[in-house]
């Protein structure tokens, strides 16, 4: 390290683990930095394997899907394995994913750690621990462009929906442009199926909520309801939780990362510490750190690859020191997901505000089912929403006042109700947003911040 670089901090030294947790980071580490090609350039910021495993994680950069991209799927794999022998041998697979910006990234897919890992994220909730047996039945809402069978032309037959112990709802990847025969069915197939799990993108099942709470249809209650794909929203929730008795988790992770985090039955995330390790890199008091910030997902025991502080693109809120009800004690334990960093929006003083927060201001206004806030300009918001018939004159009223908690007195707010919002390609809402990005690296703490290359 050369003498003007600053020391950087970690968070990790504030959280609690189990005894071989420092180790399985030092593994990770270690295989990362001397047996993976995309990482020989990291290899000279090492302080070496004599320093405290998480301040040499801090001394790193983070690797993000540009990266990805540029040392692509054999980049990734530790020496002494191939990804076309693997893909021959039918070990692992290539999947494709699509980043918000467009950006395509191609994984090495390895279902056993998949499974592994979404096992582990089971025991931070003891709904899943009980309902979730590896075999048993699941039904999945989401855009099929994520998972399951697209077809936008016609319809599929469940049987053509159902892999296994699977069964997709929805060929369709645009909620705002289901007929109600298509939701009805959704709901025969809930109550003939009888899912022991609904996976569902929020969403999506609030659609359906809305629906079966508007026909007064009677639907099978699953063992949980499991929120994965994209992050809830207030108003979600409220809307699943009046069609469906069952309990609600969230679960967190991505396509590069496994699962990462899981909501316990008390309604904290837990980080998932036998699969993955989390650096957390504060936001500057400013952008309301040092409680909010952004994480850096490292991966453990997956032999088709090594993944060290990826920026996973997500801004979370830590639980604020106060142990969870649950018992839950190790790894990081999060308030909330707050959103993407893309969904950040300024305030017309330039201070950071997330989609959690706009989210929360909003939840509580009556009446509205959805909405859209685009920032056009540093102090101009246009908020789009759809809300019930009795209350539209309300809710553009009520969200404006709730939008000058968050932005201040001088946000100019534009309202504009409209029938439906649908999601952006392949299938994901966009609850806030900026015209022009924000720069996530400016609102980072600099003690925390990645080093450069
Ligand atoms: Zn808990």
């Amino acid at each position: 390290m050369s003498m003007d670089s600053p020391v950087k901090h970690s968070f990790a030294l504030t959280s609690r683990y189990h005894a071989h947790y420092p180790q399985r980071c030092g593994e990770a580490l270690d295989e990362a930095l001397y047996s993976t090609d995309a990482y020989d350039a990291w290899r000279s910021l090492d302080p070496g394997r004599a320093s405290p495993v998480f301040s040499r994680f801090a001394a790193l950069p983070a690797l993000t899907k540009r990266e990805l991209r540029a040392g692509g799927p054999q980049g990734f794999v530790p020496h002494g394995r191939d990804v076309a022998e693997g893909l021959a041998a039918r070990e692992i697979e290539l999947v494709a994913t699509s980043g918000a910006t467009g950006d395509q990234v191609t994984n090495v897919w390895y279902q056993p750690w998949w499974n592994a890992s979404e096992a582990a994220s089971w025991q931070l909730n003891a709904h899943a621990r009980a309902a979730a047996t590896g075999s048993h039945r699941e039904a999945i809402l989401t855009s099929p462009r994520c998972a399951g069978f697209p077809c936008e032309e016609g319809y599929l037959t469940m049987e053509q929906r159902t892999l296994g112990r699977f069964l997709f709802l929805s060929e369709r990847s645009d909620p705002s442009s289901w007929s109600s025969e298509l939701m009805n069915r959704m709901v025969e197939e809930l109550n003939a199926f009888e899912p022991v799990v609904l996976e569902a993108n929020p969403s999506f099942l609030a659609r359906l909520s809305r629906h079966i709470v508007g026909r007064r249809l009677y639907v099978y209650s699953p063992a949980l309801i499991v929120l994965t794909y994209e992050n809830p929203s207030v108003l979600h929730r409220r809307q699943i939780r009046r069609a469906f008795d069952a309990p609600i988790a969230s679960s967190y992770g991505a396509t590069e990362a496994g699962y990462v985090f899981m909501e316990c039955e008390s309604g904290r995330l837990h980080q998932v510490t036998t699969t993955c390790h989390v650096d957390f890199l504060p936001f500057s008091s400013e952008h309301g750190g040092p409680d909010v910030g952004r994480i850096l997902v490292t991966i453990f025991g997956n032999p088709w690859r090594s993944l060290v502080r990826f920026d996973i693109g997500d801004v979370v809120q830590l639980d604020g020191h106060t142990p969870c009800p649950c018992g839950r004690r190790e790894g990081l334990t999060l308030m909330s997901v707050e959103g993407r960093t893309m969904n950040l929006t300024l305030t017309p003083e330039g201070r950071a505000v997330t989609q959690g927060t706009v989210d929360r201001a909003l939840g509580s206004v009556a009446g509205l089912l959805e909405y859209q806030i685009l920032q056009t300009a540093s102090s101009s918001y246009h908020f789009r929403f759809v809300a019930e018939e009795a209350a539209m004159q309300s809710v553009a009223n009520e969200a404006r006042d709730a939008l000058r908690t968050v932005y201040g007195p001088a946000a100019i707010i534009t309202t504009d109700r409209v029938e439906a919002i649908a999601p952006a390609p392949p299938g994901k809402y966009c609850l806030s947003k900026r015209l022009e990005p924000i720069d996530p690296d400016v609102l980072l703490d600099d003690q925390f911040a990645p080093s450069e290359l």
